[in-house]
């Protein structure tokens, strides 16, 4: 039989964002199993309800108090779930940690997933945005998924093309928003497996200590000592991570940039257009470690917007749009926030 709804009411938010802004829930339902999902569906007052599927919390900037129905996928388990000539599947679900996942295929002996070393979050969260650092991203071992479809009620299976991954963006992000929640992803992963080291600051940490045939538990470690270095910690102090995506521009705009600002940092993208390093751009405009009230700008990393004790996510909204429109005033680019926010 299904146990009851874990369902409690005008829920704090606090512990269960990276940001640890204290926003309130109007409802809240630890997401066990599909069969949760089917009661909220079945129930006439949750079903009308807006709602917010949570993972982490580590890519969520909240602004208030909402009438939201929270939906927490807490669901676990990681199997072995096939092979083809060249790949082993692994399915993981929706609730397990994705740095715990990446660490377990590791333990087993199976490489792939080491570059996205120490991200935060769940596995559910990890394609909505295609989770991507230091040269490797989600889409690169996406098998499949599958998803609870709140309009039909029915488990949709999604391969990579439904996916349609991009640069922090799917189709969670666009047609399947407030729609889908995903249950559990498959991953592909090589069984001919080559170190990827087309990240300069990876390989250089592998150079440096003094590795020259890596195995994807030594990549693994170097990046998460420089995630370690670089990152602030969001047990220490509230951050999202990046709290902006580079800005991909034409390759003439880049040009008439490069001439005015030569110091400016940017990567030819595969469709001739170039990503601006938008954390220079911050930088350049003087935003590094500063702060407004409670809400700052990491001394370390221009990209990543912090709490530094007690900010609310209004504050930090603002501390944003400051920064956006002075990048926009002084670059003509228009940058993007990365997390969701509510
Ligand atoms: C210190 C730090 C470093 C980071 N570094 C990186 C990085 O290197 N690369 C990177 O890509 N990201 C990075 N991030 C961002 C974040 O870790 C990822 O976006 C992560 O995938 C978010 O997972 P989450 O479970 O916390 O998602 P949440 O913040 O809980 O949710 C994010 C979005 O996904 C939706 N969602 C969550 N779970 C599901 C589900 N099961 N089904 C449907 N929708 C769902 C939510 O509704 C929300 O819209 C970083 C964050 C921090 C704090």
């Amino acid at each position: 039989m299904t146990p009851p709804l874990d369902l409690r009411h005008d829920q704090s938010l606090r512990t269960l964002n990276t940001f640890g802004i204290d926003a309130k829930a109007a409802a809240y339902v630890r997401i066990r199993s599909v069969d949760d999902l089917r009661a909220v569906r079945a129930d006439a007052a949750l079903s009308a309800m807006p709602r917010l599927v949570l993972g982490g919390g580590s890519n969520l900037l909240l602004t208030r108090d909402f009438d939201y129905l929270v939906l927490h996928m807490v669901n676990r388990g990681i199997t072995l779930s096939g092979e083809d000539d060249d790949h082993l599947l692994v399915t993981a679900q929706a609730g397990e940690s994705w740095h715990g996942f990446v660490q377990w295929t590791l333990a087993q002996g199976l490489p792939g997933l080491e570059n996205l070393s120490l991200i935060p979050g769940s596995v559910g969260a990890a394609p909505i945005q295609n989770i991507g650092a230091y040269g490797s991203e989600l889409a690169d071992y996406f098998h499949s998924l599958q998803a609870f479809d709140f309009a039909s009620g029915e488990v949709l299976e999604l391969g990579r093309r439904d996916c349609a991954f991009g640069y922090r963006d799917s189709v969670f992000k666009h047609a399947l928003r407030d729609r889908a929640v995903i249950l559990a992803v498959r991953f592909a992963l090589p069984k001919r497996w080559q170190p990827n080291l087309r990240y300069a600051e990876l390989a250089a940490e592998i150079a440096a200590r003094g590795i020259t045939q890596p195995t994807a538990r030594d990549i693994s470690d170097a990046v998460i000592a420089i995630r370690q270095r670089k990152l602030p910690d969001p047990a220490v102090i509230g951050n999202a991570g990046s709290f902006f995506k580079n800005p991909v521009v034409p390759a003439a705009q880049r040009d008439a940039l490069l001439q005015q600002h030569p110091g400016l940092v940017s990567y030819a993208q595969p469709d001739g257009q170039y990503k601006l390093a938008a954390g220079w751009l911050i930088d350049r405009c003087g935003w590094k470690g500063r702060s407004l009230g409670a809400a700052g700008v990491h001394e370390k990393q221009a990209l990543v917007l912090v709490n530094r004790g007690g900010a609310s996510g209004a504050e930090i909204l603002q501390l944003a749009d400051r920064i956006r429109a002075d990048v926009l005033a002084a670059y003509g680019v228009a940058i993007e926030p990365e997390p969701v926010i509510l």
